[in-house]
């Protein structure tokens, strides 16, 4: 029999986990967060913290738009307040993005994203090299131009998660160690969330846990289709003012606005299973594609590697739902690139979807359902 019980049980303390918290306690939700190891210790805690809305991969455009805008959007109205409830400065900031081009099909690709993100609303132009070097003259002369983009942001990822933790822990909600096992259940009505250290009675639950989310699977008899995309980062010292914009290539960017002044750069995409080791092939990656962009940095110190886990959906888009043949079984999960951009929508998708009240976001595209398919 379990000796405790909880209105809502989150299981994972990163961005995602801790959002949902924030949300769900501050409507009077009583929650229980469980983490493995500690609040924003994978990727919530190490990911440089771009939030950047635009969506420029055509098949993803109509879906996910509505998603980043909205989330985008709750980044701007939540600080002040978070910053208030939490007493932990985040440093949010909206910042400008330059997409660099080094050949003629980069370019051309670029200048049709601009195209279709300026029919989006988004302001957003191309520059000529020119240009481009009038606004920092340390980027390489080896680039054609770039999109100049300034509906972005940036904040410390950290301690971000940190300041929603701790406002959710200001509201009611109790953070704690423990390692998720499984569930029990009544029919289809969830009674109880197993943890290594025993049971907790509840009737809702929440797997937030990142890319672990798919080893919930066989909990659940229903396919959790995520996998982990392993992503390294470099932070580095260098001398010099810091970059007036964030700086993107390809996969890679540059940021300089954090309060330790050191650059951020990211990011490798590689498919490695679990595994969050630093390598030796990803600091190499990272320090030629850091110079090909900067090539004064060539001889910055660097200061800290990182390793982390994307979590990735078999379709690329986030899950956020019930869990078909559960009452009460809800997943937050599959946010890729996007997981610190996308926390506050999730936070409040997942509070209007346990509350029942009225979807400000349409839910459907992002169902636990359309995987049914992958039951056979
Ligand atoms: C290199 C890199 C750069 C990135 N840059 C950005 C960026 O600039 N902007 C942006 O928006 N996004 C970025 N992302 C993506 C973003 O970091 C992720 O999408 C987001 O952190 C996912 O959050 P999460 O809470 O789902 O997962 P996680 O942060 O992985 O948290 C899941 C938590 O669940 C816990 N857990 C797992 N299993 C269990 C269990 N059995 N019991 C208890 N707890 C468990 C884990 O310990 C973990 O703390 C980046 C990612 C990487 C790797």
């Amino acid at each position: 029999m379990a000796a405790e019980k909880a209105d809502v049980i989150i299981i994972g303390a990163g961005a995602i986990g801790c959002a949902i918290a924030y949300f769900l306690s501050r409507e009077g939700v009583k929650v229980i967060v469980v983490e493995q190891d500690s609040i924003g210790a994978h990727a919530s805690g190490y990911a440089p913290g771009i939030l950047n809305p635009q969506v420029a991969v055509p098949e993803y455009l109509e879906t996910m738009l509505p998603l980043t805008t909205k989330s985008f959007q709750l980044h701007k109205e939540l600080y002040q307040q978070l910053v208030a409830e939490s007493g932990i400065d985040y440093y949010f900031r909206q910042s400008a993005i330059l997409t660099l081009a080094f050949t003629r099909a980069e370019a051309q690709e670029i200048k049709n994203k601009v195209e279709m993100l300026q029919q989006q609303g988004f302001k957003i132009r191309w520059l000529n090299g020119d240009a481009v070097h009038l606004i920092d003259s340390r980027i390489s002369p080896e680039i054609i131009g770039a999109a100049y983009s300034e509906d972005a942001g940036e904040l410390d990822s950290y301690r971000y998660v940190l300041a929603l933790a701790q406002a959710a822990e200001k509201y009611g909600a109790e953070i704690r160690n423990g390692r998720f096992t499984g569930l029990k259940r009544k029919g289809a009505r969830l009674t109880a969330v197993q943890l290594s250290s025993g049971d907790i009675a509840c009737d809702c639950t929440v797997l937030a846990m990142g890319p672990w989310t798919g080893l919930a699977a066989s909990s659940l008899d229903f396919p959790v289709p995520v996998r982990p995309q392993k992503g390294q980062t470099l932070r580095v010292r260098a001398s010099g003012p810091p970059f007036a914009t964030i700086l993107a290539w390809d996969t890679n960017y540059i940021t300089t606005t954090r309060q330790d002044a050191l650059i951020y750069h990211g990011a490798t995409h590689e498919d490695a299973g679990f595994d969050e080791e630093p390598s030796t092939a990803g600091r190499d990656k990272l320090i030629d594609s850091l110079v090909t962009m900067v090539p004064s940095l060539i001889g910055a110190e660097v200061v800290l590697q990182t390793a982390c886990l994307r979590p990735l959906a078999a379709d690329g888009l986030p899950i956020i739902g019930e869990v078909p043949g559960w009452n009460g079984v809800y997943l937050a999960t599959g946010h890729w690139t996007k997981g610190i951009l996308l926390s506050p929508v999730t936070g409040r998708m997942v509070t209007e979807l346990i509350s029942g009240s009225a979807a400000s976001i349409p839910t459907e595209p992002f169902s636990v359902s359309r995987f049914n398919s992958f039951r056979s």
